[in-house]
C-alpha cells in the first residue's frame, strides 16, 4: 500500500473512531471469547487487509473511555488538541532525548516546565516529563536517597546506615516498588497511620521518624499524597513541612491525580498551602486534566540534580549539548515525545480553561455525593475530602452485591465503574474527569446504577 493511500485510510479511521464516541460504552466479551474472534495466530505477512481487520477489532472490543459511563480510572478520552499531537509524534517518529533529534519537542518541553514551575511556585527549580507517576514517585526518592547517602551512587547501599522512607498508610503502590528498585528495601517503607479524613497523621510520623532514629537510621524521604487512589486526602503540606524543618528528610509531593487542583487559586488555596516549599513534585496530567496517556512531570525545587543524580556512564555518542539535551536527565536513552500534546492542550485550554476543569469537576463531586446522601438506595462511605466520592449500594451482604452489581453493569454494557476497598468495605470509586458530563448526565449514570441494582436485588 502506498503511503498517501494508508494515511487516507487512516484517517477515514479517525473518523469512525470519533462518531463512536456516541454510541457504545463496550462490546464486552469473555477472555476466551475474544481470543477466539480475534485469531492472533493468523498468517499477514504483507497482508494489509488483515492488518486493518485486526486495527476494527482493536476498535471495537476496547471500551469507549469517552463515553460518560467509563468512570473506571482516573482519566477518560482524551483532549482534542492531545490527540492530534499524538498522531503528529508517531508520524514524525523521534526521540525527545538530544535537541538534534527532536528540537521543536525539546524547546516546547522546557517550555512547559517553566509553565509547570511558575504554577507550583518553585522559583529555581528544574524538572523532566517522565514516563508516568509511578516513575516519578522513584526518580525523586533516587534523587533524595543519593543527597542522603553521598556514596550511594558510587557505591550502593552496603555499608551505608540504614535509610528510611515514609508515605501514609494510602498512599499509591509505586512507593513499595520504589524502595525494592533502589534498594532501600520494602521494609523500611513506613507506612504511617492516617486519621479519619484519610490523610497522613503527622503526630504518628513524628514518632515514627523518631523511632528509626533512636535505632541510627536515616529519615531520608517523606511522600505527601496529595489526592489518595482512593479516598481523594491530601496530606496537610504545612504540617509536613514542620517536621521537614525538624529532621530534614527529602519531601516529596506526590500529585498525580489531586495536584490538578494547583491550577485553580481557589482549590491550590483549599487543598495544597505550601506547596511552594516542597523538595519534588509530580502530576499526571493525563488524568484530571485529560491529555492523551502517558503525559507526567516531576519537578524539583533546586537545579542541578537531576543529572547529577541520572547521568552514569559513557553518553559520549549520543549527548552534544547538556545544556539542552533533555536525556541528560532522564535515566531513559530514547524518550517518547510526550511535549507536543502536553504543549497543544495548554496552548488550546490555557490555565485559566485547565483550572474552570478543575473546579467543575470538583462542584460535580459535591454534586454526586449530595445526590447520594438523599438517595434511599445509596450511602457514601467515609465523608467526601475532595474529588473523590466513595459509596455503595445499601443492602444485607454489601460486598458480593456490588461486586455483582458491577459485573452486571458491565455485562450489560451500561457503565464501567471503578471499585476499590475501605477498610473492609468494598466500594464505588466514582472519579469525574470527563469533559463532557454535567449534572444531567451524572445523575442519568447514577439512576442507572439504582435502577440495576434494584434489578439485581429483585433476582436474588
Ligand atoms: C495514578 C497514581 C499514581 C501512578 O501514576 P502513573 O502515571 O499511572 O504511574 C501514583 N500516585 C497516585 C496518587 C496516583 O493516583
Amino acid at each position: 500500500m502506498q503511503d498517501k493511500e494508508l494515511l487516507e485510510k487512516i484517517a477515514k479511521i479517525l473518523q469512525y473512531s470519533n462518531a463512536k464516541s456516541n454510541n457504545q460504552l463496550v462490546n464486552y466479551q469473555s477472555t476466551a471469547e475474544l481470543t477466539e474472534i480475534l485469531d492472533l495466530n493468523k498468517q499477514s505477512t504483507q497482508d494489509w487487509a488483515q492488518l486493518f481487520v485486526w486495527v476494527q477489532q482493536y476498535l471495537n472490543y476496547s471500551p469507549d473511555t469517552s463515553h460518560i459511563g467509563f468512570a473506571n480510572r482516573m482519566w477518560s478520552g482524551a483532549n482534542a488538541p492531545s490527540i492530534l499531537g499524538e498522531v503528529i509524534v508517531a508520524l514524525s517518529n523521534t526521540s525527545a532525548c538530544t535537541f538534534e533529534s527532536a528540537p521543536v519537542a525539546t524547546l516546547m518541553e522546557t517550555y512547559m516546565l517553566e509553565q509547570m514551575l511558575e504554577c507550583v511556585g518553585f522559583k529555581q527549580g528544574e524538572g523532566q516529563m517522565t514516563t508516568g507517576s509511578s516513575n516519578a514517585n522513584m526518580i525523586a526518592m533516587m534523587v533524595a536517597r543519593n543527597q542522603a547517602s553521598k556514596d550511594a551512587k558510587q557505591q550502593g547501599l552496603f555499608n551505608q546506615k540504614p535509610l528510611f522512607a515514609f508515605v501514609s498508610d494510602d498512599a499509591h503502590y509505586s512507593l513499595d516498588k520504589a524502595v525494592n528498585i533502589l534498594g532501600i528495601g520494602t521494609e523500611n517503607l513506613i507506612k504511617v497511620p492516617i486519621t479519619k479524613n484519610g490523610e497522613m497523621d503527622a503526630l504518628a510520623l513524628d514518632k515514627a521518624i523518631g523511632k528509626v532514629q533512636k535505632n541510627d537510621g536515616i529519615a531520608f524521604f517523606v511522600c505527601a499524597t496529595l489526592g489518595t487512589t482512593v479516598r481523594g486526602a491530601y496530606d496537610n503540606i504545612e504540617k509536613l513541612i514542620i517536621l521537614k524543618n525538624k529532621h530534614h528528610f527529602w519531601l516529596h509531593g506526590d500529585g498525580a491525580w489531586g495536584g490538578a487542583a494547583v491550577m485553580s487559586p481557589i482549590l491550590k488555596a483549599k487543598f495544597l498551602t505550601g506547596i511552594e516549599q516542597l523538595d519534588s513534585f509530580t502530576m499526571d496530567f493525563h488524568k484530571m486534566l485529560g491529555s492523551s496517556l502517558m503525559c507526567n512531570f516531576l519537578l524539583l525545587n533546586r537545579q542541578n540534580l537531576l543529572s547529577g543524580t541520572c547521568a552514569d556512564g559513557d553518553n559520549s555518542y549520543i549527548f552534544r549539548d547538556n545544556a539542552v539535551d533533555l536525556g541528560v536527565n532522564s535515566l531513559q536513552c530514547g524518550r517518547r515525545v510526550d511535549s507536543l500534546k502536553w504543549f497543544l492542550d495548554w496552548k488550546f485550554y490555557s490555565k485559566q480553561g485547565f483550572s474552570d476543569r478543575v473546579e467543575n469537576y470538583y462542584q460535580l463531586a459535591k454534586f454526586a455525593e449530595d445526590f447520594i446522601n438523599v438517595s434511599s438506595e445509596l450511602e457514601m462511605v467515609g465523608k467526601r475530602t475532595s474529588f473523590n466520592v466513595c459509596f455503595r449500594f445499601k443492602v444485607q451482604e454489601p460486598n458480593t452485591f456490588n461486586q455483582n452489581l458491577r459485573n452486571k453493569l458491565l455485562k450489560d454494557e451500561q457503565a464501567l465503574l471503578a471499585l476499590a476497598y475501605i477498610e473492609e468495605k468494598l466500594v464505588f470509586r466514582l472519579l469525574i474527569s470527563n469533559i463532557n458530563i454535567n449534572q444531567v448526565k451524572l445523575t442519568a449514570l447514577l439512576n442507572r446504577l439504582i435502577n440495576t441494582g434494584k434489578a439485581l436485588q429483585g433476582n436474588g
